[in-house]
């Protein structure tokens, strides 16, 4: 009886977990700012995005020209998405595929013949008319599907099922947005390049983030969802023994960009998910990329959970699920310059799952990290992650990140990280 009955409770708990709750959105939710000291982007006059928009400057888009328009109307704007927006939408309606982008002969089947390593070697990258033809078809589905997001936006979707799918907004440059509510499907690249020259082994590298910000200032990503749908990096084939990348990023931050709050998201089945600087040897972003990362879902992602450079990066309350030791590679990315103050977080580890291998040295030299738990044997215990990735690997990493951060609003129990993320992180549950 009792056994039959905490079933029930986790049957329900994990229903609860994939449906979002009916009707949990509204449209006040565009008039909302981000709350007084949560995360890094309530720094100074805080992150308002477009919540202040006179009625005339709130649109509700349903098609990719909707939302062109809407982020040339003026500022400050508040724009809703309203069911489903793909980046391919032609101005007609019709949905682009990749043959429509492609130009000059490129071929996939001509591009594997030219730049197989057998016949072109893997000193130097590939270059010639194929390589020509491939940029200038990545060119074509750039202007298409790669859209610039304005300062002074709040873009927030509208009721529990508001997708972008293949598109890649780009915050470049500007001040005070606010993304919230929107479910990002698959921003594959239809020309990945090859390059034999990237590791050891080569890889196939891709343009589109979901969402880029270079250069941007006070962004706060809430509750939104990242998913490569019916397109997952598992399910791509493999070119040259590697496999055949068609995603960058889900949530890149890079370029000197500053005072970022991400909360809440649920970020699923990726490969690269989370870069935080792109460049070791920038003069730019010293100083800059400071970003707090709280209460998110990480489910089944690979790498850069987040990798950061250079930032102060305050990693807190987030859900990791790591089930499968295969092709996990790490989780928090310490790389140069980066102070990352990870707590409170819950990682909940397959069996197979090494968690020496939840921290990895990019070229850091070391961080903060207190009050993380692992899901062990069904129960929460404390995890050392400096201590147990130290016993593992050598240069050892230092244990003070050399700030305490003091934007943030409760940090929770850790142990109640795992119910609470999986219930309340994602779009559709604002
Ligand atoms: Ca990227
Ligand atoms: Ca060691």
């Amino acid at each position: 009886m009792k056994r039959t009955a905490l079933l029930t409770v986790a049957a329900a708990v994990a229903a609860l977990a994939v449906a979002p709750p009916a009707a949990a959105t509204h449209p006040a939710l565009g008039r909302q700012v981000l709350p007084a000291g949560d995360g890094w982007a309530a720094e100074g006059a805080g992150t308002t995005g477009g919540s202040a928009a006179p009625a005339e400057n709130v649109h509700v888009v349903t098609t990719r020209a909707e939302l062109v328009a809407a982020f040339a109307a003026p500022a400050p704007r508040i724009i809703h998405v309203r069911g489903s927006i793909d980046g391919n939408e032609a101005a007609d309606g019709s949905l682009l595929d990749c043959a429509d982008y492609a130009t000059g002969g490129y071929t996939l089947e001509a591009y594997l013949a030219a730049y197989d390593p057998a016949v072109w070697g893997r000193d130097r990258e590939p270059e010639g008319p194929l390589e020509d033809a491939r940029v200038a078809s990545a060119a074509a589905q750039t202007r298409q599907i790669k859209i610039k997001v304005p300062g002074g936006t709040t873009l927030v979707g509208l009721g529990d099922r508001a997708v972008v799918k293949g598109l890649n907004l780009h915050v470049d440059r500007v001040d005070n947005v606010i993304i919230r509510n929107i479910t990002f499907v698959d921003a594959a690249d239809c020309f990945p390049q090859w390059d034999p020259t990237d590791g050891a082994l080569g890889a196939w590298n891709s343009l589109y983030d979901n969402v880029s910000l270079t250069g941007a200032t006070h962004v706060w990503m809430d509750h939104n969802t990242f998913t490569d749908g019916d397109n997952p990096d598992s399910a791509q084939p493999r070119y040259f023994g590697q496999p055949f990348q068609v995603h960058d990023g889900q949530l890149d931050i890079t370029n000197a960009s500053n005072f970022v709050t991400v909360s809440w998201n649920r970020f699923t089945d990726h490969d690269k998910t989370m870069l935080i600087g792109s460049s070791n040897t920038s003069t730019t972003d010293p100083g800059k990329l400071n970003v707090t990362v709280h209460h998110n879902l990480f489910n089944n992602n690979l790498q850069r959970l987040p990798r950061v450079r250079f930032g102060q990066v305050h990693v807190y309350n987030n859900f990791y699920v790591v089930p499968e030791p295969g092709t996990f590679v790490y989780a928090l990315g310490v790389g140069v310059q980066s102070k990352i103050f990870a707590e409170s977080n819950a990682f909940a580890l397959g069996p197979d799952v090494d968690p020496g291998l939840l921290l990895f040295d990019w070229g850091g030299t070391t961080l903060t990290a207190r009050d993380n738990v692992q899901l062990a044997r069904f129960r929460l215990e404390p995890i050392d992650l400096i201590a147990v990735y130290n016993a593992t690997h050598d240069p050892d990493f230092g244990t003070d990140a050399g700030w305490t951060p003091t934007l943030h609003t409760r940090i929770d129990n850790p142990r109640i990280v795992p119910l609470l993320v999986s219930l309340k992180a994602g779009a559709g549950r604002a």
